[in-house]
């Protein structure tokens, strides 16, 4: 009986010196960060500090990093244990933002799958399911919670790799999570943690947070720079100017308004209307963001399929209902940004051309062969590739019944892309963003007037994408 145990014995001191290598990483990450015991024991976390966010799909192109907001009073409270966070800061735009340029103050939090908004009056309101599960994902976005995550016996790790100075190992959390973990070789000390999440214009985007500057605080080491990425494009940087473990989080549960409030599974059922503004014109509105359908003799046009593909798809079955004799052939697209450009994979999987300012040419083409595996989209179901038609400066569109000219908004501060339409026979304009019927800020609606005078228009009614239409004299009224 002897040799049987002595040779269980053996083989339990073997396997608990040399451990698995994906065993290894989180192992050396442990004890580079001041110990396992240390990091299990740790229930909160405190960090102060400031930095900025980036303007994701928003800037003045699709790659443009001019646009930022200057983050300053950051805290973000962190329960590691219970899976609750929030994040306080106040922002201030660098650049001529639609609000105004007055800071604005951010309360958004999770509570394990609610996650929430507080607004400056104190009204907390839940965020779409997406949003929040974004959001938990975030809280892993730390090298404590992380390594701490990766320790527990029911956490698989997977894929040990080495690449340049980092070793990765995949991560999937007890609660199904999963995340890439890579530490730098040589301290061992977390480098980076990936997830991958859905984006409507993106598709499957990693979102990436980098770790530097290690300082010690409580027998542990932290970051105090933590820098993150949507696929490509930074989102925020963070400097920490102090930050404690186990320090006063406060209440970080859900507040009762956005606990008992229903989950947004998914984006609100689209109501479109439809107006005849003109002949062979019509205003396709309903809740933010509307579209104009024009009709030629041949053919229909639209113009902007936005937001996503419950808005697209919709906006584009009522523009057929409304000639369904006529084949409708092509979209206009106003600009770039994500909410304006959010529909371009519905239109595209209809078979629409898509007509946009040349400088968004090579980004749709890539949206458009972009992966959305993580939730299929339209055209990942159909797959179909992109014609576009660039727009310079300017492009006319004219047959014998109908005559729409596409302009290039020059030097509008909202964005480089910018197109509006004309309807030279009906002095109707159609823009979105550059003037915003209502809105009490109008940074941008100086340089609409410029591009209009210039180019010699005439004008009857505005036909803004977002708001209702007025006459040209209220857009002339605006400084
Ligand atoms: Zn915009
Ligand atoms: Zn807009």
């Amino acid at each position: 009986m002897i040799r049987p145990l002595l040779l269980v014995f053996i083989a339990a001191s073997v396997s608990a010196c040399s451990r698995p290598p994906e065993k290894q990483i989180v192992a050396d990450a442990a004890s580079a960060l001041g110990g396992q015991s240390r990091i299990l024991a740790v229930k909160t976390l405190v960090i102060d500090g400031e930095g900025t966010n980036g303007n994701l799909g928003q800037d003045m192109t699709m790659d443009a990093a001019s646009q930022q907001f200057v983050v300053s009073g950051y805290k973000r409270s962190v329960d590691v244990v219970n899976l609750r966070a929030r994040t306080e800061q106040t922002r201030t735009p660098n650049f001529a933002y639609f609000q105004g340029p007055q800071a604005q103050k951010q309360v958004l939090g999770i509570d394990g799958d609610v996650g929430y908004n507080i607004a400056p009056n104190g009204n907390a309101t839940r965020v779409p399911n997406a949003v929040a599960k974004d959001r938990r994902a975030e809280i892993y976005h730390h090298p404590i919670k992380i390594v701490r995550a990766a320790l527990d016996p029911e956490a698989k790790l997977e894929n040990p790799r080495t690449a340049g100075n980092e070793r990765v190992v995949d991560v999937t959390t007890s609660n199904g999570l999963k995340f890439t973990l890579a530490t730098d070789a040589a301290t061992n000390l977390p480098t980076r943690v990936v997830s991958m999440t859905d984006n409507t214009n993106l598709g499957d985007v990693a979102i990436e947070t980098s770790f530097a500057d290690y300082e010690d605080v409580g027998g542990l080491k932290l970051p105090k720079r933590l820098t993150t990425k949507t696929d490509k494009y930074q989102t925020a940087e963070i400097r920490v100017t102090r930050q404690a473990i186990d320090g006063e989080t406060g209440d970080l549960t859900a507040p009762p308004a956005a606990a008992s409030a229903p989950a947004i599974a998914a984006p609100p059922p689209a109501t479109v209307t439809a107006e005849e503004l003109a002949k062979g014109i019509w205003f396709l509105g309903g809740q933010s963001h509307h579209s104009v359908l024009v009709e030629f003799a041949d053919h229909l046009t639209l113009i902007e399929a936005p937001q996503n593909d419950t808005r697209a798809l919709a906006v584009i079955a009522k523009a057929k209902s409304l000639r369904p004799e006529k084949p409708l052939t092509q979209v206009i697209n106003t600009h770039h940004h994500f909410d304006h450009s959010g529909g371009i994979r519905a239109a595209v999987a209809e078979g629409l051309t898509v007509i946009t300012h040349k400088a968004n040419a090579a980004f749709y083409q890539d949206a458009v062969a972009r992966p959305h595996t993580i939730v299929p989209d339209a055209l990942a179901k159909a797959p179909k590739p992109l014609t576009v038609t660039p727009v310079d400066e300017e492009l006319e569109l004219k047959d014998g019944t109908m005559t729409v000219n596409v302009y290039h908004v020059a030097g509008n501060p909202h964005a480089d892309t910018m197109l509006m339409a004309h309807f030279p026979k009906e002095k109707i304009l159609v823009e979105v963003d550059a003037y915003s019927p209502g809105s009490a800020v109008q940074p941008y609606a100086a340089n609409l007037k410029e591009n209009i005078s210039r180019r010699g228009l005439k004008v009857d009614r505005v036909v803004p994408l977002h708001g209702t239409i007025v006459p040209y004299s209220e857009l002339l009224k605006i400084q």
